[in-house]
């Protein structure tokens, strides 16, 4: 049975603005899950209704297989982080941290102990007699994640909680995020506009977009397996590549270049003569020298951008555009021509006018 059940969950707010449209998940014990999506697309809204802080306008909420709809926060044993801190200013991190016990009448001593030992998890040991002003972003993010997670819950919800860190406090949050959660095995969902942290974080990651689930999977399934362009193009950085053409004669042009479909999609080809279809590749899925089933695409270099590990390659053919991701050893000159080739495995195709992925 899973832990958390989401079944045809819909958020109509009182203005009447249908903020989420039948959301179904099903979540296991220890899951960590990620809600992402762009801004205003319900993610917020889903996890305030899974805390209990908004109404869920229909739909059925459950726990451990038992209707939540109607409980509030306290007993759904909820604990959430916000972007937030809000930490107490006039209190220690010690404080901070032991203020929900503290509030319950917990015994002294079990606090103490329970304070060392979430201090001891989240590196804060040396702090615990600070207050909030004498700590970095990255700290005070990390009382905040302690003040939840000493609380012993069976669910802990962030809404973008390293929405406020710089990007190298980010990256190391990100990483502690992931070891509290190995080391607590709480049921997390954890909502995020940043696809990366969507990727390195879930188990599995929900994508939304103007309140609709658009593909519920592992980050290996989104990636390698996308069921329609907006998903494609939201997982991976540079995003994919899309070039839009009219199928004729099996073929459709990229830029100067023809691409002929019946390589990759065979007699499915068919289908699609005299109508549209969105072909679709990675950046870093080509290739700079010959070989053998792929796409040959000539295109002249705008602009490189060299990363360190890998150098971004603006090309374009025509009037397509198109990123390629290349070794920085293989970075060509700008203003010149090159051919470069796309394995048709590599290749996703899309239907235009209703962008699922075809194949
Ligand atoms: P963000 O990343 O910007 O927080 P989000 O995906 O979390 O975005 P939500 O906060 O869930 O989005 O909002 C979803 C939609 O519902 C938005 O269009 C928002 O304007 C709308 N919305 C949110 N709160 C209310 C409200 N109280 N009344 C009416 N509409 C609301």
């Amino acid at each position: 049975m899973a832990y958390i059940t989401l079944k045809n969950i819909n958020k109509i707010y009182p203005n009447g603005f249908h903020a989420v449209h039948d959301f179904n998940l099903e979540i296991d014990k220890g899951e960590f899950i990620v809600f992402v999506g762009p801004s205003g697309c319900g993610k917020s809204t889903t996890l305030r209704m899974i805390a209990g802080l908004e109404d869920i306008s229909n739909g059925d909420f459950l726990i451990n297989g038992n209707r939540a709809n109607e409980l509030g926060p306290r007993e759904r044993e909820v604990a959430m982080v916000f972007q937030s801190y809000a930490l107490y200013p006039q209190m220690t991190v010690f404080d901070n941290i032991a203020f929900g016990l503290t509030l319950q009448g917990v015994d002294e001593e079990v606090i103490e102990e329970k304070v060392k030992k979430t201090a001891a998890i989240l590196g804060l040991t040396d702090y615990l007699d600070r207050l909030p002003r004498a700590l970095s972003g990255g700290q005070r993010q990390r009382v905040a994640i302690g003040r939840a997670i000493i609380r012993k819950v069976g669910i802990f919800l962030m809404d973008e909680p390293l929405s406020n860190l710089d990007a190298k406090q980010r990256v190391t949050m990100r990483s502690e995020i992931a070891s509290i959660h190995c080391e607590t095995g709480a049921t997390t969902i954890y909502v995020t506009h940043d696809q990366t942290e969507a990727m390195t974080l879930a188990d599995r990651i929900v994508v939304m977009k103007d309140g609709y689930v658009q593909q519920i999977g592992t980050p290996y399934e989104l990636y390698f397996n996308p069921t329609n362009v907006f998903v494609a193009g939201f997982i991976g950085e540079p995003p994919m590549n899309f070039v839009r053409g009219a199928v004729k004669g099996g073929k459709m042009a990229f830029g100067t270049n023809t691409i002929d479909l019946k390589a990759k999609m065979g007699a499915k080809a068919a289908d699609y003569e005299g109508k549209e279809i969105i072909f679709g590749f990675r950046p870093e899925s080509i290739d700079l020298n010959k070989t053998d089933e792929a796409y040959k695409i000539s295109a002249s270099v705008e602009l490189t951008e060299m990363l360190g590990d890998n150098t971004n390659v603006y090309i374009t053919s025509g009037e397509e555009k198109a990123i390629l991701k290349v070794d920085p050893h293989d970075t060509p000159e700008i203003d010149t021509d090159i051919d470069f080739y796309i394995p048709y495995e590599n290749v996703y195709l899309f239907d235009a006018e209703t962008e699922k992925r075809v194949m």
